[in-house]
C-alpha cells in the first residue's frame, strides 16, 4: 500500500503526480513542485531545509510557481494541513494558526 505522505510535497503539501523521494522515500527525482517551487532532494533534504523553504514561500504569499495549473478552488489552509507531521517544525505556527 501506498504511503499518501510519499506523495506530498515537504514544504507546501502539495500532492504531487509521482512521489518527489520516490517510493522508497530516499530517492529524490530533483523536480520542481509547481506549487512552491522546491526542487525535491534539494531544498527538502532536511527539516530545518523545509521550515526555512516553507517560510519564505509563505513571505512571498504562497504563490505558485507555476500559476498556470493552479487550481481555481485551490486552498492554501487545507493544501498546509495536509504536511505530514514530521516535516513541520517545532515552532511552525503557520501549520496551526492559518485561517479556515
Ligand atoms: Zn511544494
Amino acid at each position: 500500500m501506498r504511503n499518501n505522505a510519499l506523495m506530498l510535497c515537504r514544504v507546501c503539501g502539495l500532492e504531487q503526480a509521482h512521489p518527489p523521494w520516490g517510493e522508497d522515500g530516499l530517492s529524490p527525482t530533483y523536480d520542481y513542485c509547481p506549487c512552491c517551487g522546491t526542487e525535491f532532494g534539494y531544498q527538502d533534504s532536511s527539516l530545518a531545509g523545509v521550515v526555512k523553504q516553507r517560510e519564505r514561500w509563505l513571505a512571498a504569499d504562497a504563490r505558485w510557481a507555476e500559476p498556470d495549473v493552479m487550481p481555481a478552488e485551490w486552498d492554501l489552509g487545507a493544501q498546509i494541513r495536509a504536511i505530514p507531521l514530521e516535516w513541520r517544525g517545532p515552532t511552525d505556527s503557520h501549520c496551526k494558526s492559518l485561517p479556515d
